[in-house]
This record gives structure tokens, C-alpha cells and sequence, in this order.
């Protein structure tokens, strides 16, 4: 038989649990004993008992120490005062001779090649092998503390150890590590952890309510520190706070849940502009709502997109959003509106304007509506005009172009007729001539269609009108013209300025009048 030693840890347990047990089997057989022959020595029997454990007494001291150093790697507290007072009286009672010879208990050595020993079983599974059950569920409970110590949290086993009395090898006994390590590897052990739901949808699992409710605080002041009209910081979903019995695992820190929920409120499609892109072919390229787009980014001018700006194509798809309400107050401007006069003195397609627009200025209040800080909608409370605005003022005239002519012609400039229609100096002169100083008004002889203007050789500046009928009139040598051509002009209107450009010698007006291209004598046409 070989001399075994137990393990350090199991030993002192063992110790107790032995003691405990002797004690008690002792106690049994003395009342036995006593009652059935010992009964009249028993006061003399229990003296002298007290006279044998006396010399021991100043052991006392000693005899605790020497448990301490026993259990040193074992928390004192688990073997607990009462077994220390049994582990003391069996000291007691192996001191004054009444248990002899004693082997397990007193020594701690066992002489065996085998022993009885207990599997441990938790969750259907071997965890190890102990002399004593009692080591086991000491050492559970110490990793239950643990577990509760390391988490803040209140922790509950599922399943309770079981055990199964074995016959091994002593080598086979586990350590106090080897124990732990399987209890913690196969123990559901459950804390009560805070479930944060989002429209049913998990966000996170916390440890305690109040983590999960400054979780949410912190993800509203996100989006709440720097608006100082807040009326409202809410979520859009519904968010639901669930006490809920998790694995250890399973719960998270408070940082990598907020980090989770804030990448997804920051997380938004981009697009980066190219050459020849606007909001509209974005929109369109992209399905999106034009003015969406807009609100989308709201710091960008449509008007000016560059290559390489990048664009929000959408609001970020976050499991929790934000949602502020906010009141604000911001200076706008107040449209002017225009007002149209008819007069019939001008022709239809003249206008003038009279009077210019002036914008004025209005103060909003509005509540603003934003989720994860990007403008969502906006609400009109109040509007203050402080500045009213002034309207424009446009006369348009009414009176209709004729673009045929009557075939009877008005002068067209006041003058001295200097020169008549034929021949002079053997070559035709194709029209009249009408002297008068440089600016002299000149105006179209009938109503008609301006086909020409513009300057032509030796007529200088030059004005044809298209009366209808294969009539045209010419107006040359002007200073400065002032119809376009392919404008309709009435009769008696002011077409330019008598002047001397071209071949001329002075300020007149060279006037002809043709039908269907050959020069007839405008004086036949004129009153
Ligand atoms: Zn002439």
C-alpha cells in the first residue's frame, strides 16, 4: 500500500467534513454508552474529561494556526467558525486518547491505490473528481462570488451539482484549478441583465437599468446639446427597456453599444460629384424626391455643384434616431410683386418699367424638426413682416402693330425737300431727299414689317420696311436706328435719326419707295 497525500486544499476540507462527521458518531455512541452502562459515572467521567482537555488548552492558539496555514489557499471563510470549533474539538479528543489511531483525520494520509472518491456532475457532465462533495459545492460557490463580484451583478445557477460516489486512482483527484476551470466552462450561470429594444429590435444587452437609461440620455444629448430652443428630444422608434436573464457573455459595456448605435446614425449613401452632374440628373439617377435632395443637404447651393463635392443621397438607417424638436427664429426675405399698367399710347410690344422691386424682410418662428441632427421638417408658427417690400411697376402698351400698310404715306421726317426722284447728273436718283439737322426724328411712312437695318454701302445706316403688296420704303444716311429688324413698327413710329453716314454731304434723309424692288416716285405716294 502506497502513502497517498490528498490535495492541499481538499485536505482541509476533508478535514472538517471528517471531523464533523466523527464528532457526531462519537456523540452518538457516548449517549449510548452513557445512558446504558456508564450512566452513574457519567458526572465523574465528564470531569474528567474536562481534566485531560485543560493541558490543551494553551494549544488553543496554536492548534488554530496551524488549521490557517491549511487552508491558506482556500478562503477561511467558506470552512466558516463552526467547523473550526469541530476541527478544535477533535484536536481535543485526539489529545486526551479517545480516538485512537485515527488515519484520515488526523493525518491527511490515506494508504491506497485506489479510493472512494465522488465524480462531481453539473449539467450532465463530469467536472472533476473530489474526496469530499463538500470541497465541490465550496468551490461553486466561489465561483459563483466571483462571477457576481466581477460583474456588479446578482447571479443564479440553473443547474445544481450532483455527485456520484466512484472508485478511482488518487491521481485522478482534481485540483482546486481544475475544478474552478470546468465549473466556470459547463455553469449556465445567468445574471439579470437590461435588454434595450428599438421597434423590437435589440440594441443591447446591459448590466444594470441604470446603464441602459444613461445609455439613451447620452444618445439624445447627442443631437440635443447645442439647439437652445428645444422644446423635444424623443426617438422615433419605440424604445423598451427589458430586465432580462442572460449568460455572462452575453452582456455588453456601455461604450461598444453606443459606438454600435451611433455608426448607424452617422453611416449615410454618398455621391461624389462629377463633371456636368446637377440636383436634378442626381435626383433622377438616383430616384430621389428633388426636393429630398435639398433638405438632404441643406449647406449645398444646387446652383453650384463642383466635381469632387460629395452629396447625402440618403438619411441614415439607424436602429435608434433621434428625433429634437426645436423653435426657431430667423430672419427671411418678403418677395416684391409685380404690377403691369396698360397704356395705349405704346405699342404691344413695348414695356417699360416705372418703378423698381425692393425685397423686404419678415422674422419666422418655426419649429424645426430634425432627425440625427439633418433637418427633416419645418413648421411655420409665426411670421412678422419688419420690413414691408416695395413692387415693381411696369407699363406695357396696348396698342396693336399693323404689319400691312394702307398704301397711303406720311412724311417721314420734317425738312426741306433738297433733292427729287429721276435723274441728275445722268444717274437715277432713286429717291427724295429730306434736309434737316443731324437727330431730326424719323419715322416709318406706313405701318409695316422692318426687314433690314443696319449699315449698307452708300446708303450709310439704312432701314427697309415692308409695307404688304410689294411695297418697301428705304430710310438711309440715319445718324442712329432704333428698331430691330423683323419688328412690326405702326405708322407716324419712330424708327431712328436723321444723320449723314454713307455717301452724303450733309444731314438729310434719303427716302425711296419701292414695289416689288423697282424704285417708284415717293412723291406720288406722299400727301
Ligand atoms: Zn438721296
Amino acid at each position: 500500500m502506497n502513502k497517498l497525500k490528498l490535495p492541499i486544499w481538499e485536505k482541509a476540507l476533508s478535514r472538517a467534513a471528517h471531523a464533523k462527521k466523527r464528532v457526531s458518531e462519537i456523540h452518538k455512541k457516548a449517549k449510548t454508552m452513557l445512558t446504558a452502562f456508564i450512566k452513574p459515572w457519567a458526572g465523574k467521567t465528564k470531569s474528567w474529561i474536562s481534566a485531560k482537555a485543560k493541558p490543551v488548552k494553551p494549544y488553543a492558539g496554536k492548534i488554530k494556526a496551524w488549521v490557517s496555514a491549511g487552508l491558506s489557499n482556500i478562503k477561511l471563510t467558506h470552512v466558516g467558525l463552526k467547523q473550526l470549533g469541530i476541527l478544535f474539538m477533535l484536536v481535543v479528543f485526539l489529545a486526551t486518547g479517545w480516538v485512537g489511531n485515527s488515519d484520515v483525520a488526523a493525518s491527511g494520509e490515506v494508504f491506497a491505490t485506489t479510493m472512494q472518491a465522488y465524480k462531481v456532475i453539473l449539467k450532465g457532465q463530469a467536472a472533476g473528481y473530489v474526496c469530499n462533495q463538500e470541497s465541490a459545492n465550496i468551490i461553486m460557490d466561489e465561483v459563483l462570488q466571483d462571477a457576481a463580484e466581477n460583474y456588479g451583478m446578482e447571479v443564479t445557477l440553473e443547474d445544481k451539482l450532483s455527485f456520484e460516489p466512484v472508485v478511482i486512482a488518487p491521481e485522478k483527484l482534481s485540483t482546486k484549478e481544475e475544478l474552478e476551470s470546468s465549473f466556470r466552462r459547463l455553469s449556465d450561470i445567468n445574471v439579470n441583465a437590461y435588454v434595450i429594444y428599438a421597434d423590437g429590435e435589440k440594441l443591447g444587452t446591459l448590466k444594470s437599468e441604470e446603464d441602459a437609461r444613461n445609455l439613451l440620455d447620452s444618445i439624445k444629448d447627442n443631437y440635443a446639446d447645442d439647439a437652445s430652443g428645444l422644446e423635444e428630444v424623443t426617438f422615433k422608434e419605440k424604445v423598451e427597456i427589458v430586465e432580462t436573464p442572460v449568460e455572462f457573455h452575453e452582456v455588453q459595456d456601455i461604450e461598444s453599444v453606443e459606438a454600435k448605435i451611433r455608426e448607424g446614425q452617422e453611416t449615410v449613401e454618398e455621391y461624389t460629384v462629377k463633371e456636368g452632374d446637377t440636383f436634378w440628373s442626381i435626383s433622377k439617377a438616383f430616384d430621389i424626391d428633388h426636393d429630398e435632395l435639398l433638405r438632404l443637404n441643406p449647406d449645398m447651393d444646387p446652383e453650384k455643384l463642383k466635381p469632387g463635392q460629395n452629396i447625402c443621397l440618403s438619411y441614415p438607417k439607424s436602429l435608434l434616431n433621434v428625433v429634437t424638436t426645436e423653435v426657431i427664429e430667423y430672419e427671411a426675405p418678403v418677395p416684391f410683386e409685380t404690377e403691369t399698367r396698360e397704356d395705349s399710347s405704346m405699342f404691344k410690344n413695348e414695356s417699360k418699367v416705372i418703378q423698381e422691386g425692393k425685397e423686404g424682410l419678415k422674422l419666422v418662428e418655426a419649429r424645426l424638426i430634425k432627425v440625427n441632427g439633418i433637418e427633416q421638417d419645418k413648421e411655420v408658427i409665426s411670421e412678422k413682416v419688419i420690413k414691408e417690400p416695395v413692387k415693381k411697376i411696369v407699363v406695357k402698351g396696348t396698342k396693336t402693330p399693323v404689319s400691312r400698310g394702307s398704301g397711303k404715306l406720311i412724311w417721314p421726317a420734317r425738312g426741306r425737300l433738297t433733292s427729287r426722284y429721276g435723274r441728275r447728273w445722268g444717274r437715277l436718283h432713286k429717291g427724295i431727299d429730306i434736309a434737316n439737322s443731324r437727330g431730326t426724328p424719323v419715322y416709318a411712312a406706313d405701318s409695316g414689317k422692318v426687314i433690314s437695318t443696319g449699315y449698307n454701302g452708300g446708303y450709310g445706316n439704312l432701314v427697309k420696311i415692308d409695307h404688304g403688296g410689294g411695297m418697301v420704303t428705304y430710310y438711309a444716311h440715319l445718324s442712329k436706328i432704333v428698331v430691330s429688324s423683323g419688328s412690326s413698327v405702326s405708322k407716324g413710329q419712330l424708327i431712328g435719326y436723321m444723320g449723314s453716314t454713307g455717301r452724303s454731304t450733309g444731314p438729310h434723309l434719303h427716302f425711296e419707295v419701292r414695289i416689288n424692288g423697282s424704285p417708284r416716285n415717293p412723291i406720288s405716294y406722299l400727301p
